[in-house]
């Protein structure tokens, strides 16, 4: 089969960080959130181009820094996640598989690229989750209303791997819906697509906060996450 095409979504502007520059371009162990997530998208045997999509303005930034990665299609965000996405999309011709990764998420490795890859062999997408560890409740104004059976539950991951034909009706068909969702292959399973889900990785989180880079570089240490 032939290759597949990565797309790093970076054009989120990272509110919660409360820094000036947008989440992705943050320095992260040693060089940048949005340079770790390309190294490692690019890392994958089965991945033979990376698509980044940038914040509006901070294009050339972007470009800096993934140029010497061998990345150079950049294309602008925009103001929610799956318009991003819908932006990397409009780059592909004649692909046949697609791989979505948040640069939020630059812990995870090429290894899990590769199984999401070969995961897709028979479905229509891919999506790496975790178990829930921790007992649920579900909480309304500091009240405890009820506990949720936990072994049904997983949280997704990116990334995510799609036939491309699939991930393109499902925007178009969102689109046209005006269904918004925080992940790619919720797109899918709404409108009947079979979605796998196969076993992420622990150490896979997303960062969202500043105390999210601290931990996030503790976990790259040279015993962590490392591949
Ligand atoms: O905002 P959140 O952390 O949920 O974003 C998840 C990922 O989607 C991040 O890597 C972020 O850069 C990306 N994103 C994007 N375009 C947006 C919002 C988020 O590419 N408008």
């Amino acid at each position: 089969m032939d290759g597949a095409v990565a797309i790093v979504l970076a054009a989120g502007l990272g509110e919660r960080m409360n820094a000036e520059t947008p989440k992705a371009l943050m320095p992260f162990d040693g060089t940048t959130v949005v340079a770790r997530a390309v190294e490692r998208a690019s890392g994958c045997s089965s991945v033979s181009n990376v698509i980044v999509v940038a914040p509006a303005g901070w294009e050339d930034a972007v470009r800096t820094l993934v140029e010497p990665l061998g990345v150079s299609e950049i294309v602008t965000g925009g103001a929610t996640r799956q318009s991003s996405v819908s932006a990397g999309l409009s780059l592909l011709e004649g692909v046949e598989r697609v791989v979505c990764h948040d640069a939020a998420r630059p812990l995870a490795t090429a290894a899990l690229f590769e199984r999401a890859l070969d995961a897709l062999e028979g479905w229509d997408g891919v999506v790496p989750v975790m178990p829930m560890i921790e007992t649920v409740k579900r909480v309304r104004h500091g009240r405890v209303e009820g506990t949720e059976p936990r072994e049904s539950l997983a949280l997704a991951q990116t990334p995510q791997a799609f036939v491309a034909s699939a991930l393109r009706t499902a925007h178009a068909r969102a689109a046209r819906d005006g269904f918004e969702a925080t992940d790619d292959a919720l797109l899918l399973e709404r409108i009947g697509f079979r979605v796998r889900a196969i076993e992420g990785e622990r150490t896979n989180m997303k960062i969202t906060t500043p105390q999210d880079v601290r931990l996030a570089e503790a976990l790259a240490s040279p015993n962590g996450s490392r591949s």
